[in-house]
């Protein structure tokens, strides 16, 4: 059941001020605003929290975790329905973003019981070293304090207020303020009731967790300036996470900012493997590209061949396999004319030339395929923006030292691919060391959009792909944001934490 309110430390709080839901289908309804007032009385219950918090075992925040995801399993349906509804999306992406959220709650729950995420270090004592003796010191990774999250428009539950940034803040021991987007709050809202009976459950503070509604910029403007948050996870637009980055930067306290903004995740078909599988390449770029309506940070937009007539084949296969997929709703009105205004951008490029169009309006998206020169692309940097949703470019390179030139023009990306047979290895050789500089995740022979979660997973990238090139926001590495390594030199053992011997 809605209430349509914020949770703040275990209450359910309306406000004076109020905005009505923009579901794809089905009522509107009535949620509470959120203000700076309610954003600095979760602050507050967040940093109350803390020491409470941080200092429980790692079995009992492990089970709190596990907790957490069993009352959003209990929830299952009710957050399908109104998810549905508020985005668009069908029932069994939502299931499955649903298996992807409380299997990331149960990654973190079992991760922090083997203790390696501590990397705890000892450099023992050397009392009779000369000149001068070293003292005993212990490293071990401490969590930073509350994380302000903002939830994500495109991942209602994977990115969201119980999505990965929520569940590793937790994991690490730190409190979390969420900021909930406004595209879906009633999905906001029940994920939030499962937190809360898990907290009430557990025995947990109740500051832990908040959720404060979506409302005015002054919200996320509040909530990163709070000199109780400590760090900040945001997935979103470049602007919107530039603004908010600034912020952390400039407070008196500046602090570090986990965003990820944007990526076009290029493609790079070498001529072996266009040759050999141009067609089958080009219907798998088609479903990648397409996948829930492009709207994935991981939608491979661009994709560079060596002109000829096996790069006019590929072009002919993408358009029809492209050309196959109908329209799809986007996730808010908001999106979906950003996504025709990128169209229009793209579209009026220097050299670029349609090669699938289609009409669309409203909240709906249908795919388009442009392709341009690669000296036309080098020219002009607009182009190698991202645009959210299913629009592909396909870029011409003369050889395959104007291959190696987009590669090296690129701006961070999440992921670069090669599509290679064994017959391109030389090329690929040349291109790796440059795309290794550019992306958080290279792929061989597939395509980026499904993001497995697991230990070894990479996340991030240089900028504007995340605005810190050492952190991950998918996968257990991603915990590394939240924590801190303190040194505790001739510290007695009464006074360490007990982790360290935990
Ligand atoms: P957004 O506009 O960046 O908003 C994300 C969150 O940040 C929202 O909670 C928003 O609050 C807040 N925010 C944005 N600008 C702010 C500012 N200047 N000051 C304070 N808070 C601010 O992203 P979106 O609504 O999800 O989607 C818009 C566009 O973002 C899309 O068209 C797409 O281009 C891009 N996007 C990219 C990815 C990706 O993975 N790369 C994912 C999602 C979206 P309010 O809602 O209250 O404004």
């Amino acid at each position: 059941m809605l209430t349509g309110k914020h949770l703040i430390a275990g209450e359910w709080l309306a406000s004076a001020q109020t905005f009505q839901s923009s579901p794809a289908h089905g009522p509107a309804r009535t949620f509470s605003a959120g203000t700076p007032s309610h954003v600095d009385a979760a602050c507050e219950a967040a940093e109350a929290a803390f020491p409470d918090y941080s200092a429980l075992s790692n079995a009992d925040r492990s089970a709190f975790l596990n907790r957490i995801a069993d009352e959003i399993e209990a929830r299952g349906a009710e957050i399908t329905e109104i998810g549905t509804q508020e985005t668009g999306l069908p029932a069994a992406r939502l299931e499955g973003e649903r298996g992807r959220t409380v299997g990331q709650l149960r990654l973190f729950a079992t991760h922090i019981l083997s203790n390696g995420w501590l990397d705890r270090r000892h450099d023992p004592a050397l009392p009779d070293r000369q000149p001068a003796p070293r003292p005993d010191i212990k490293l071990i990774q401490r969590p930073v304090g509350p994380v302000a999250v903002f939830g994500a428009s495109n991942f209602p539950l994977a990115f969201s207020v119980a999505g990965g940034d929520t569940a590793s803040a937790l994991a690490a021991g730190c409190p979390v303020v969420v900021k909930g987007h406004s595209a879906h709050p009633g999905t906001g809202e029940i994920v939030a009731q499962a937190i809360d009976a898990a907290i009430k459950a557990s025995g947990v503070p109740a500051g832990t967790f908040s959720l404060v509604q979506g409302g005015k910029r002054e919200v996320g403007e509040a909530l990163v300036q709070n000199p109780f948050i400590k760090a900040v996870g945001f997935t979103g637009s470049l602007a919107g996470g530039r603004a908010l980055f600034n912020l952390c930067a400039a407070r008196p306290e500046p602090i570090p900012f986990f965003g990820e903004l944007g990526s076009v995740n290029p493609m790079f078909l070498l001529p072996a493997a266009l040759a050999a599988r141009g067609e089958a390449i080009a219907k798998g770029w088609a479903g990648s590209l397409t996948l829930g309506a492009g709207q994935f940070c991981t939608n491979p937009g661009i994709a560079v061949v060596i002109d000829g007539p096996d790069a006019d084949a590929f072009v002919e296969a993408a358009k029809e396999a492209v050309g196959a997929v109908g329209p799809q709703t986007m996730l808010t009105d908001g999106i979906a004319e950003a996504f025709r205004a990128g169209r229009d951008r793209v579209a009026k490029g220097t050299g670029v030339r349609s090669v699938l169009t289609s009409t669309c309006d409203m909240r709906n998206a249908t795919p388009y395929l442009f392709e341009v020169s690669g000296a036309d692309w080098l020219a002009d940097h607009s182009l190698a923006e991202e645009v959210f949703g299913p629009l592909g470019l396909i870029v011409r390179v003369r050889h395959a030292s104007e291959m190696q030139a987009i590669a090296r023009s690129l701006q961070g990306q999440l992921t670069c691919t090669l599509h290679l047979e064994p017959d391109d290895m030389d090329l690929a050789r040349l291109l790796m060391p440059l795309l290794e500089r550019k992306a958080g995740r290279i792929l061989a022979n597939g395509f980026p959009t499904g993001v497995e979660v697991v230990d070894a997973q990479v996340h991030g990238g240089p900028y504007p792909a995340s605005t810190n090139f050492g952190a991950t926001s998918v996968g257990t590495l991603s915990i590394r944001r939240w924590l801190r390594p303190v040194a505790y030199q001739n510290m007695p053992d009464a006074l360490l934490p007990s982790a360290w011997s935990a």
